[in-house]
């Protein structure tokens, strides 16, 4: 089988967030459960790719095509990693532009990516079984052929799969630049307007083979006013060919007997006694109380609406007068992150980071006893289950991938603790609640037993992915 996943983003290049994480991942495991597989993976080359990453790639062709009135081009260049062979699309005008989205022509950048992925098949005559197509900024690759280029025989038999990552962003445009920007015909308006807008990511529900989202419970969601952004309706009539398949994570990446970023690598036999003295080392640079009596519950995330925020900060005086101590590391809407500054200011108790930092990432899920995520909406999540990875316990609202993925305290095999209502009491409750289990030892120490030998490993989601494509391909 040959597969080709089209993304804006996959690690380690590029990432601003967790498709890139997938992208990262998902190829390299689907390749791994089957080596005679030929996986690719096809990206722009943005110049905030890392020199060292750029200098591993040798130049492979040089693509000319029309993009509507502009003729245009692309050099290719390739290379491979763990078996999987990475493409990358270069064009100085449209990725040199320091970062990867928020440009005033985003919507041509990508239509311009779009099409020269469907142009590099066909001119280098590399045509895969499954092209694998991810949120709105790639949409557009799955409509090209399956409108445009339909006709194309040496195309026609490719299948589609299409994943939403988060609905939340749906690329919606202009509906007068349908022929000018995006070179569709008129005749194909239909497919991708929406709402009288240009919807890239409609388009590519309506017509694609297949539809797979991050998590089962939100593949639910999606059918829900609440969740579907507009979309809901479109999720409901196309629910026969949509499905959910949970992201995996990279425990190479996120473990705690790795050495390197943490300060005392552990294993899951020396869990408690490592993480009291990663918290030690963390509580003492921070300033906070080294006493390991008192739980550390941190958070890890993006500061922005999606994650819950308005929840904590809607009980901050009495969550923050708990009996616990908090470190919030998050980087995100200015309003967020300046209340965290002021509350740090209230609260000795609590420190909040705000910045993106990796390393300091590492030694908070190490140390830290509970991880709060109380999302309002989560289409998969990826922390609650790195978290586990270091025996931390997480605390989340039964909500997408967080209520596939975490089994609340008190049921048979529970690894957290879950809330279910979008509410700043339920929230507190639970988390004092998680507070009181902790002072009772033994169950704490079962209960972080069961979290750190969770299974999250990014095979059991290839094996799905690989049984969707072969069912579209009749194998
Ligand atoms: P999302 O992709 O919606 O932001 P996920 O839970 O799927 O949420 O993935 C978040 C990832 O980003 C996790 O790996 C988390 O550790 C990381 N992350 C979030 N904020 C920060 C930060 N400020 N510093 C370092 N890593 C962060």
């Amino acid at each position: 089988m040959n597969i080709l996943y089209v993304a804006s983003e996959a690690n380690p290049y590029i990432a601003s967030g967790g498709l890139g994480d997938v992208m990262g991942a998902l190829p390299k495991s689907v390749k791994e459960s089957n080596p005679d597989y030929d996986v690719s993976v096809i990206l722009p080359l943005y110049d905030t790719i890392k020199p060292h990453h750029k200098d591993e790639l040798t130049k492979l062709c040089d693509i000319s095509f029309k993009l509507s009135w502009r003729s245009t081009g692309a050099t290719v260049y390739t290379t491979k990693l763990s078996g999987v062979n990475y493409y990358f699309i270069e064009n100085h005008y449209y990725f040199d532009r320091g970062r990867l989205y928020g440009e005033y022509d985003d919507a041509e950048r990508f239509a311009f990516f779009s099409r020269a992925v469907v142009e590099f098949i066909l001119q280098t005559n590399r045509i895969p079984d499954v092209v694998h197509a991810n949120d709105w900024q790639s949409a557009l690759a799955v409509v090209y052929l399956k409108t445009e280029y339909l006709r194309n025989p040496l195309l026609s038999g490719i299948k589609t799969v299409y994943t939403i990552h988060n609905i939340e962003y749906q690329g919606k445009f202009d509906p007068n630049i349908l022929g000018d920007v995006f070179a569709l015909d008129e005749r194909y308006r239909g497919i991708v307007e929406f709402d009288g807008c240009i919807n890239l990511m409609k388009g590519a529900i309506e017509v694609t083979d297949y539809i797979t989202t991050v998590s089962p419970h939100y593949a639910d969601e999606l059918k829900y006013d609440f969740f579907g952004f507009g979309l809901q309706d479109l999720m409901v009539r196309f629910s026969h060919k949509l499905s959910g398949v949970i992201n995996g994570i990279d425990y190479s990446y996120f473990s705690p007997d790795k050495g390197g970023d943490i300060d005392y690598p552990y294993t899951k036999r020396t869990v408690k006694s490592g993480k009291q003295k990663n918290k030690a080392a963390l509580c003492a640079e921070l300033g906070l109380s080294t006493d390991p009596s008192i739980p550390l519950i941190v958070m890890i995330t993006r500061l922005a609406s999606q994650k819950g925020i308005d929840l904590v900060l809607h009980v901050a005086d009495e969550m923050f007068s708990t009996n616990a101590q908090f470190i919030i590391l998050g980087t995100g809407e200015k309003e967020y992150e300046d209340a965290f500054i002021n509350l740090e200011r209230r609260f000795p108790n609590l420190r909040a980071l705000i910045k993106f930092d990796r390393v300091i990432s590492k030694r908070m899920y190490a140390s830290a006893d509970m991880f709060l995520m109380p999302s309002k909406f989560e289409p998969c999540g990826l922390a609650q289950m790195i978290c586990c990875s270091y025996g931390t316990v997480p605390i989340v609202r039964s909500v997408g991938g967080l209520y596939d993925t975490i089994i609340p305290y008190g049921e048979n095999g529970s690894n957290g603790f879950r809330f279910d209502n979008y509410n700043a009491h339920d929230m507190l409750y639970t988390v004092k609640y998680a507070i009181s289990v902790y002072d009772d030892q033994k169950s704490w120490a079962d209960l972080r037993k069961r979290a750190i030998a969770c299974d999250f490993t990014w095979n059991n989601s290839a094996v799905k992915y690989i049984e969707i494509y072969k069912t579209l391909l009749n194998w």
